[in-house]
């Protein structure tokens, strides 16, 4: 690994990791209640492995296939890694899904609820899950509509036993992020689910302002994504 990437990649990690601490701080909020989740989906071994290499331990990826070609080997290596899905989930793709991720962050429907109660049982372990919220009410996005958002977590409590860890948004590109994360909080509090997945590169100290629990940044920490994501 060249000193200049893995140079690069610590500065680019410090001042993420400071943003966020200035960011709680600012809100009244314990910095150490923030998670950063370092997007790793596309990016290039070396700088995968400069990451590692930081001490970063919490990934985020939105395909399982390009993931597991990324973590099956690096798991066995790192044995504390968590690994987390952030992109839409097939239901063919539950079992594998189940069986690399430690948590999935885009469960938003019934048919998905099922092949994951199916392979966490084949499987013999359960993800953690959270439920995404579609809170601009996008047509090409998933995610529960907000006001179908109640109904489907006490849905997936009741009929699954899933314990709904958390909630995540990915807002509208072109608005202003921070009424679609207070929407997500709100959700949340009523609903009496914990953590909140929100944030990006740009939007990630807004989000941390209304109380994210984990944001999920991509090429602020690793630089542009050289193919689309
Ligand atoms: C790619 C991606 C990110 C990271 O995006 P950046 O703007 O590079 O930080 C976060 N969340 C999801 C769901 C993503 O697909």
């Amino acid at each position: 690994m060249s000193e200049t990437l893995l140079h690069e990649i610590v500065s680019a990690r410090t001042e993420v990791v400071t943003r966020i601490a200035a960011a709680a701080k600012g809100a009244g909020r314990d910095q150490a209640s923030v998670a950063l989740v370092a997007v790793s989906k596309v990016q290039p071994d070396e700088r995968i492995d400069a990451m590692l290499a930081t001490g970063q331990r919490i990934y985020g990826e939105n395909r399982v296939q390009e993931a597991e070609a990324r973590w099956t080997l690096r798991r066995a290596a790192y044995p504390d890694l968590e690994l987390r899905l952030i992109g839409p989930l097939q239901s063919n793709k539950a079992r594998e899904a189940v069986a690399l991720f430690d948590v999935i962050e885009t469960l938003d429907r019934t048919k998905l609820a099922i092949a994951l109660a199916d392979a966490s049982a084949k499987e013999g372990r359960t993800p953690r899950l959270y439920v995404q919220v579609n809170t601009g009410e996008e047509e090409q996005k998933a995610g529960v509509a907000p006001q179908d958002a109640d109904a489907f977590i006490a849905a997936m409590r009741r009929d699954y036993g899933f314990a709904i860890e958390g909630l995540m948004c990915i807002p509208p590109a072109e608005e202003p992020a921070g009424p679609h994360f207070a929407l997500l909080a709100k959700i949340a509090a009523r609903n009496g689910v914990a953590k909140l997945s929100m944030g990006m590169s740009a939007d990630y100290e807004i989000a941390v302002m209304f109380g994210a629990t984990s944001v999920r940044v991509g090429s602020a920490l690793f630089g542009a994504r050289s193919t689309a994501p």
